[in-house]
């Protein structure tokens, strides 16, 4: 696709460009100034600007070959055997021990265990309230992403306990006040709408302070956002492998279990490969030691294959400079967005201080689904959230300056 603007035929050659066109000159050496850019010719875009990270992006150029190697060097020749020897019955470990530096984890606490979100955070759920059998509340955030609040409310319903559910607002005071009934509480670093952040710090310790368990979903901050979980004490936390991290279509979801939390949690999933010994074969569950008890079943083993080589680059770059760059993209899209279009800066729904918000920008517009369609026609990928909301996010391994300008350029067409 290309997007080259034509010069118009009066403008002397050497004429300095203004406006929006100005900003592409600057969108390019902003590129080439950061190494960083270098990444996002490796990944297979097929021409378009994805800024739809948080539900998917595109793939590594190299996942095919990745794939392949697993099915023709380790399948194909192996069979059966390739579970013990081609480490494919540790894979849920070794994926969880490359992730766990993004998260700010020592190794031995994340475990891909090859569930979605949705059962992880069911499974983290149940283990947190059981840790509290004696106090009735589970605290959700109102916020939260729609699986959270549905699981939350069936786990108090499973467990008989009582739902609160209190706005972003009022979360923080609910703990201070009512912590000591609260067996759980269940909230995320940045809201999947706005993209506003949640520091991790305050709201655990607080947690801490009334001897509630402490449950993060991980899944909007994971790779772009710094979330320091062992630095903060966080009991469990869960989250999708799917958005920044860049796992592929329906990539499983990951599982942290603070490492002095893991001999006592309990995990309602209590599947065999979660046994301290699975092929023992036992009439009774013995629960693994470590997070290997957060495993349930035989784990999809291509999706954990494809999220591996997923995480290389990532894990490469490191997630101060993953953070760096998906801030550097965000801040020059709003340079781009106000450039001769004063009315839609207004239009943030989002925090406007970086230091607010995670990776993903949104902007309110009146009909945000025929906008999301406009600039999908235009090459430039982002996601509706209805009503009125559309999202804008900036996965920093395989986005550009130059995209961004591109897509802003779009924008701007697509809103007279
Ligand atoms: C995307 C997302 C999910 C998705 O759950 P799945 O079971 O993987 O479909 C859950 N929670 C949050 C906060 C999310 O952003």
């Amino acid at each position: 696709m290309t997007t080259r603007q034509s010069a118009s035929p009066a403008a002397p050659a050497t004429a300095t460009r203004t406006g929006l066109p100005a900003l592409r000159d600057e969108a390019r050496r902003r590129d080439e100034r950061d190494p960083l850019t270098a990444y996002a010719s490796r990944y297979a875009t097929g021409g378009a600007v994805h800024l739809n990270g948080n539900s998917l992006g595109p793939p590594r150029e190299s996942l095919t070959s990745a794939l392949g190697g697993v099915v023709s060097g380790q399948w194909a020749p192996r069979q059966v055997r390739a579970w013990f020897q081609d480490g494919w019955l540790d894979l849920p470990r070794t994926v969880g021990d490359k992730l766990a530096p993004l998260l700010g984890a020592g190794p031995g606490q994340v475990v891909v265990a090859g569930e979605t979100t949705s059962t992880t955070l069911f499974n983290a759920l149940v283990a947190a309230c059981r840790l509290r059998a004696d106090r009735p509340v589970l605290l959700v955030e109102a916020g939260a992403f729609p699986t959270d609040l549905y699981i939350a409310d069936s786990v108090a319903r499973l467990l008989d306990r009582r739902l609160v559910v209190e706005p972003r607002a009022g979360f923080d005071a609910y703990l201070a006040t009512h912590g000591r009934q609260t067996a759980a509480a269940l909230t995320a670093p940045v809201d999947f709408r706005t993209g506003e952040r949640r520091a991790i710090g305050p709201t655990t310790a607080l947690c801490h302070t009334a001897g509630a368990v402490s449950v993060w979903d991980l899944s909007h901050a994971a790779g772009v956002l710094p979330v320091e979980l062992d630095a903060c004490a966080v009991d469990l936390a869960v989250g999708c492998g799917y958005k920044y991290l860049g796992g592929g279509p329906g990539a499983p979801a990951f599982l942290y279990v603070r490492s002095d939390l893991q001999p006592d949690v309990d995990f309602p999933l209590a599947g065999w490969h979660g046994h301290a010994r699975p092929f023992a074969m036992a009439p009774e569950f013995e629960p693994a030691e470590g997070v290997d008890r957060g495993r349930t079943g035989t784990p999809p083993l291509l999706s954990l294959a494809a999220l591996d080589h997923a995480l290389d680059p990532l894990v490469d770059t490191g997630i101060r400079e993953l953070h760096r760059r998906g801030r550097d993209l965000g801040e020059f899209f709003l340079t781009c967005l106000g450039e001769g279009r004063p009315d839609l800066p207004r239009r943030l729904a989002s925090p406007r201080d970086p230091d607010l918000r995670g990776g993903h920008l949104a902007l309110r517009v009146p009909d945000a689904e025929g906008l999301e369609q406009a600039l999908a026609g235009a090459g430039v990928l982002v996601d509706a959230r209805p009503p009125d909301l559309v999202r804008f996010a900036f996965a920093p391994l395989y986005v550009t300056h130059e995209q961004v300008w591109r897509a802003v350029r779009e924008l701007h067409r697509a809103l007279p």
